[in-house]
């Protein structure tokens, strides 16, 4: 439990005093020598970060880097009511061990909703930078919420300048991180900053991707200056692996996912509770911002069924055409496993003005080709295109239980999509069931746009297809409307970059289905 500490404690505990206080904290290893003050800019050189807020608690996040830290190190945090820490609220220790990279996932709780704090770390002598954070409000409260669904930030095609913005954007209360956090793919020699090492497969390989994305500043201060919730998508691990299957059918590929899904827990303000065990994470969850909106998270990698029709030899995605690839409609394929949907069809809010729905990618569907012609329709069958009977379920449980102002939240695809979610996409006469916004990537790159373009007819569901400009998404969400803004960068290679809004859409509740703004 928290406690409120004694300011001159805290001052007494850093500084010269840190000797005596990492020796009474009774860790071995702490007291002998090596808690003289460090460098900041190395020990806590990948920043911090909070997640995963909730009315009465947030985790707070950081690594320590550094060639001669001790095992294990006590690192001590603090929240406050102010960024100058005279009113502090909660403070305790956590223990960074080397068995996890020295990673330290505090999770303050007894806080108050709907309020910002500030937290920082300490640790071998040593505070960290201070971050902001801030929790949800009280069951039933009105305030909004103001989010940003963000993803696909591959770092050697450009810079973070949307991070840079995003970290600017005004009253702005939580990111939403849908998926490709790291690429774990080797550098082209023409990259605009090149990937450390080869293709990413061991722990070692995935500790040094994520180190090597979070010394970017602007991601830094993107996390730094909001919590964040998070899902990730197949990058992670590699690019479109299936449950235990990787795209190039490796034996090897349970230890690979071991490997990332350590390394992601490492880097990321997940709860202690969701650590991994034996390469599997929890990483599904339900938010409730008041009565506003519930946010429901879901994991469409871990316990997804493998991709039909592959290319020959090889897992993953392929583009195939309905009548080539019958596989694609058998009825019990699923993208987020039985057990997952079952939990997600009891997830949805009735007493709330929007359901979120933080998945990864394109829900809606999208035919490369005319579905009323002589194939059937062409699709990608990496998303949820490649597993329609279980996109049908979940719709289905949707119009079931008319879940209120559904919305439903992606990335992956690295474009704008804005899209009507309907009953049954194969008929555009059906009712539609809510909105979509699957957002653009932070850098990663897309399509032609002319390819989308020329297939746009075949998709009358879908309001708006972007594939040319990065960016991120700021929703604005009130008991009344859900105000949608692409925010997209002049020019992803330049961190300097200016912003612009490429379009806007509104929801309003009570009215399924998304419009122009
Ligand atoms: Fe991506
Ligand atoms: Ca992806």
């Amino acid at each position: 439990m928290p406690h409120a500490l004694d300011r001159r404690q805290w001052l007494r505990h850093s500084g010269a005093a840190t000797v005596a206080w990492a020796a009474a904290s009774g860790v071995a290893g702490c007291a002998t020598g090596l808690t003289a003050g460090r460098d900041p800019a190395e020990l806590y050189g990948l920043g911090v970060a909070s997640g995963h807020p909730l009315p009465d608690q947030v985790v707070l996040w950081t690594r320590l880097l550094g060639t001669t830290l001790p095992a294990p190190v006590p690192v001590r945090w603090q929240v406050a009511l102010d960024e100058g820490f005279t009113r502090i609220v909660a403070q305790g220790t956590e223990t960074a061990e080397p068995a996890w990279a020295h990673s330290v996932h505090a999770e303050p709780t007894g806080l108050q909703p709907a309020t910002w704090y500030w937290y920082r770390f300490e640790a071998l002598g040593t505070r960290s930078p201070v971050g902001r954070t801030r929790t949800a409000p009280a069951p039933g409260a009105l305030q909004p919420l103001r989010l940003a669904i963000t993803s696909c930030q591959r770092y050697d095609v450009g810079h973070f300048g949307a991070w840079r913005h995003l970290a600017r954007e005004d009253g702005l209360d939580l990111v939403v991180f849908l998926g490709d956090y790291i690429y774990e793919y080797v550098s082209a020699a023409t990259a605009v900053r090149p990937h450390l090492g080869g293709l990413v497969r061991s722990l070692a390989d995935y500790r040094q991707r994520y180190a090597q994305y979070k010394t970017d500043p602007h991601l830094q201060a993107a996390h730094a200056a909001v919590p964040w919730l998070m899902v990730w998508d197949d990058h992670e691990v590699d690019n479109d692996y299936a449950a235990w299957q990787g795209q190039d059918l490796d034996p090897a590929f349970a230890a690979t996912r071991r490997a990332a899904y350590q390394a992601y827990w490492e880097h990321m303000p997940f709860p202690r509770s969701v650590r991994p065990t034996d390469g599997q994470m929890r990483i599904v969850g339900r938010y409730d911002w008041g009565q506003v909106a519930r946010i429901i998270a879901v994991d469409d990698r871990q316990h997804r069924d493998v991709q039909v029709c592959p290319r020959a030899g090889r897992g993953g995605s392929n583009t195939v055409t309905a009548r080539a690839c019958p596989d694609l409609f058998q009825p019990q394929r699923t993208l987020l496993g039985a057990e997952q949907e079952a939990w997600l069809a009891q997830q949805w809010g009735s007493q709330h003005a929007f359901n979120l729905l933080a998945q990864q990618t394109l829900m809606a569907r999208w035919s490369w080709r005319d579905p009323a012609g002589p194939d059937g329709g062409q699709f990608w069958t990496d998303g949820w295109d490649g597993y329609p009977a279980a996109r049908q379920r979940l719709l289905d449980t949707v119009a079931q239980r008319r879940v209120p102002g559904l919305v439903v939240l992606g990335g992956d695809v690295h474009a704008n999509y804005v899209s009507q979610v309907k009953a049954d996409y194969a008929r555009p006469e059906s009712a539609t069931l809510g909105a979509e916004f699957c957002g653009t990537s932070i850098t990663s790159l897309s399509l032609p746009q002319e390819r989308v373009d020329a297939a746009r007819a075949f998709n009358p569901h879908v309001q708006w297809a972007r594939t040319d400009q990065r960016g991120y998404v700021r929703l604005d969400v009130s008991a009344q409307t859900v105000q949608a803004h692409l925010r997209v960068v002049a020019d992803a290679r330049d961190p300097q970059t200016a912003l612009a809004t490429q379009a806007r859409f509104v929801v309003e509740a009570g009215r399924p289905g998304v419009h122009a703004a």
